[in-house]
């Protein structure tokens, strides 16, 4: 007998809950023929709908359902980790409640896993169904993630990940504040198997992302996972003294070639307005960096429960 932890980040999804139920239990069959027991543990991230009161209709049904109910919104992030940290399971696999993780695919990944993987991870090969702009601005993400992270993070992965007892330790024992969790699994190594699959719509309600969320996120990501962006500023201002050096021995010559009737007000400006400008900019890229170290020293709790079943 092993067990098998589902975590389920849920943030207003009341129409989901219980269509997800339904969907993981077509794979009874499944679980019942490798010996697998369940354990569903739905993460409410502070939703104001009746989230939490369908899960608790499912947890009268069957014992196996549990739930974690944050004090407010958290975001995914934190919810992953509740899930994580309130797991008992010898394997772990995180899924949206919205079917965009299909549980279908829960046995080819099992399978897998009996070839000695640790971690069985998706991804998407197709983006149908999104907003063109929101997957160009993620593709630019992911490529200049590639040039400056070490760590792998992949092109349409997705949280969608089954995991051993062994990893789920190690991703647990990663005690940041900023948890960027696409980076975090490919921080802890460990042999994984990437699986493709279309992307899939998601079942009922919206989505909880916009473009200006997805974009903090992303800065958070490159944050946690790259430091190049602080070698920005050795980098340009090398460059302008190169470049200030050059125009100084130029100016000088001229001054002795040809005299030099007063001029280039213009071309001054220019030259404080931008130096004064990439100033600002690097300052800002180290402000990022002050405000993530700030927000890890205060050390302060991913979540807050509120109520667990
Ligand atoms: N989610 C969450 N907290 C949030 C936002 C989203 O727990 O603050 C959950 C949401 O309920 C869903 C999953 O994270 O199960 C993915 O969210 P969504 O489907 O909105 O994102 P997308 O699939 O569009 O990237
Ligand atoms: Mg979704």
């Amino acid at each position: 007998m092993s067990l098998l932890s589902v975590i389920v980040p849920c943030y207003n999804e009341e129409e989901n809950v219980a269509l997800f139920y339904t969907e993981l239990m077509k794979n009874s069959a499944f679980f019942d023929e490798k010996n697998i027991e369940l354990e569903i543990i739905y993460i409410d991230d502070g939703s104001v709908d009746g989230t939490v009161a369908e899960v608790k209709k499912l947890h009268e049904q069957d014992e196996r359902v549990h739930m974690v109910s944050f004090s407010r919104n958290f975001g995914k992030e934190a919810a992953m980790y509740a899930g994580l940290e309130n797991s008992h399971g010898d394997y772990v696999v995180m899924m949206d409640v919205d079917l965009q993780d299909p549980p279908g695919l829960l046995p080819e990944m099992f399978s897998y896993m009996e070839q000695g993987y640790d971690s069985v991870a998706t991804r998407r090969v197709s983006r149908k169904g999104e907003p063109p702009v929101r997957s160009f601005f993620a593709r630019r993400f992911y490529s200049l993630m590639k040039k400056i992270s070490r760590t792998e993070i992949v092109d349409g992965a997705r949280d969608y990940r089954l995991m051993t007892r062994q990893m789920v330790d190690a991703i647990l024992s990663m005690q940041e504040y900023n948890r960027f969790t696409k980076g975090i699994f490919g921080w802890v190594g460990f042999r994984t198997k990437w699986m493709e699959y279309e992307n899939v719509e998601r079942a009922k309600g919206e989505t909880k992302w916009n473009f200006w969320k997805l974009f903090l996120y992303s800065l958070d990501g490159i944050t946690a996972f790259s430091t190049v962006p602080l070698m920005l500023a050795s980098v340009v201002g090398l460059f302008f003294c190169f470049f200030a050096f050059v125009m100084i021995v130029f100016i000088i010559v001229r001054k002795l070639i040809f005299g030099d009737p007063v001029s280039g007000w213009a071309s001054l400006v220019c030259i404080i307005l931008m130096a004064s400008g990439v100033q600002y900019f690097c300052v800002g890229i180290l402000g990022q960096y002050l405000a993530k170290t700030y927000m890890e020293v205060k050390r302060r709790p991913v979540y807050i429960a509120r109520e667990k079943l």
